[in-house]
């Protein structure tokens, strides 16, 4: 069965084009790119035209990309380069709602002598830049601050986060890894030093992703080995998802008018869709700068995760903002950070699209989920009465 896919922002579809560009590289295309002979150069010669093709994505120079294996990675190296590179500097600052690549990070610094500070966000989900910046010391090694939140979708206003940085003398790095291949980005124009992305996030494989390093970035790799990526990034390199990744980002480049466009309506078209349909049902960020493609809504009164169970026999893919993989009742940080009440954050689901989806996905996301919130409502001992689930507003 095709799944009705409204989770891309925890993987996409590998795009065909991708896959088809990726496979000579699993077969007679194995040559080491580091080897003298043409038989390995040939394949230097590909990766020159994939790091091309990701800079021009980024409006950066192809000798800022650095290869890695995930976008984990790549926010680790980014992270631990600054406190290296600065050992006098022992304070680092961040924001609540970060992916967990980030937020556990950051955790562990606090628990091992580093001073960390957690950026608030209000209801809506909105930074508070000003708090941000009342942070920032001589002390401060690095600001991580991401670009668009996993979850929600909110935007934050990197540009000028970075811009405050630049004018305290604190490095800057963005977690852009939902942001990039969905919205433009130029960093030519821009105060950002460093920026994450993620392979498999925007249509192309798994275990490759990128850091951006502008150059002249005082910079110390994570992984010390071999001469790879100038001596940034040690470990031959995954030649078969490094053409993958540059045909990815042609891909999304394609594609980003579309993303803004005719998926951003089907979002708007699923979200108003809902919020008529069904009652007591809240957009998580609304009204905020958004990703195209996200969509965070809290049902009052149900559980995300039968939600879910109840939409995967309709072949629905879709997630939910609560930490159920901890074993914890706890919903997700996320929400929490926002304040959202107990009762609508455990019934939180996150759409998201790509433009793989069609209006039949919507429309049949449509169809089921309001019986099925209905169905959960009257079981559901935090739902005020029958009464409120068969009473249309007006
Ligand atoms: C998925 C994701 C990551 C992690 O990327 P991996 O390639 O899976 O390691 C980091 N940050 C954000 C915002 C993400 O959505």
């Amino acid at each position: 069965m095709n799944p009705i896919y409204l989770d891309n922002n925890a993987t996409t579809r590998v795009a065909p084009e991708v896959i088809e560009a990726m496979l000579p590289y699993f077969g007679e295309r194995y040559g080491n790119p580091s080897s003298m002979h043409a038989f390995g150069g040939d394949v230097a010669a590909d990766l020159r035209r994939a790091r091309n093709r990701l800079a021009e994505l980024l409006g950066a120079k192809p000798d800022e990309i650095v290869f890695t294996s995930c976008g984990t990675e790549s926010d680790s190296t980014a992270i631990w380069s600054a406190l290296r590179t600065q050992p006098e500097r022992r304070h680092f600052i961040t924001s609540r709602v970060e992916h967990p690549a980030v937020k556990n990070l950051a955790e562990w610094l606090a628990q091992n002598g580093y001073r960390v500070t957690f950026v608030p966000v209000d209801a809506d989900g909105r930074l508070d830049v000003d708090y941000f910046k009342k942070h920032l010391t001589e002390e401060t090694a690095i600001a991580s601050i991401m670009w668009g939140n996993n979850e929600t979708g909110v935007m934050f206003p990197v540009e000028e986060l970075a811009a405050l940085c630049h004018e305290r003398g604190v490095m800057f790095h963005t977690d852009a890894v939902q942001a990039v291949g969905k919205v433009p980005i130029d960093l030519s124009h821009s105060r950002i030093d460093m920026l994450s992305l993620s392979g498999h996030k925007l249509h192309g494989p798994k275990g490759i992703g990128a850091l951006y390093v502008r150059e002249r970035t005082t910079f110390a790799p994570f992984l010390r080995g071999g001469h790879q990526e100038q001596g940034r990034r040690a470990g031959t390199e995954n030649t078969a998802a490094i053409v993958g990744l540059g045909r990815a980002a042609q891909f999304v480049a394609e594609h980003m008018a579309e993303e803004n466009t005719r998926v951003r309506a089907l979002r708007d078209r699923l979200e108003n869709g809902l919020l008529k349909r069904v009652p007591d049902t809240y957009v998580n960020g609304a009204g905020q700068d958004r990703l195209p493609n996200t969509t965070s809504i809290g049902f009052d009164a149900v559980e995300g995760e039968a939600i879910l169970l109840m939409m995967d026999r309709y072949g629905i893919c879709a997630s939910s903002g609560s930490a159920c993989t901890s074993g914890s009742l706890e919903p997700s940080h996320v929400l929490r950070a926002m304040n959202v009440p107990f009762t609508r954050a455990h019934g939180s689901i996150r759409f998201s699209l790509s433009v793989f989806n069609t209006d039949a996905d919507v429309d049949l996301v449509l169809e089921k989920l309001p019986p099925i919130i209905e169905r959960l409502r009257q079981m559901s001992p935090f739902w005020k009465g029958p009464s409120q689930v068969a009473c249309p507003t007006t």
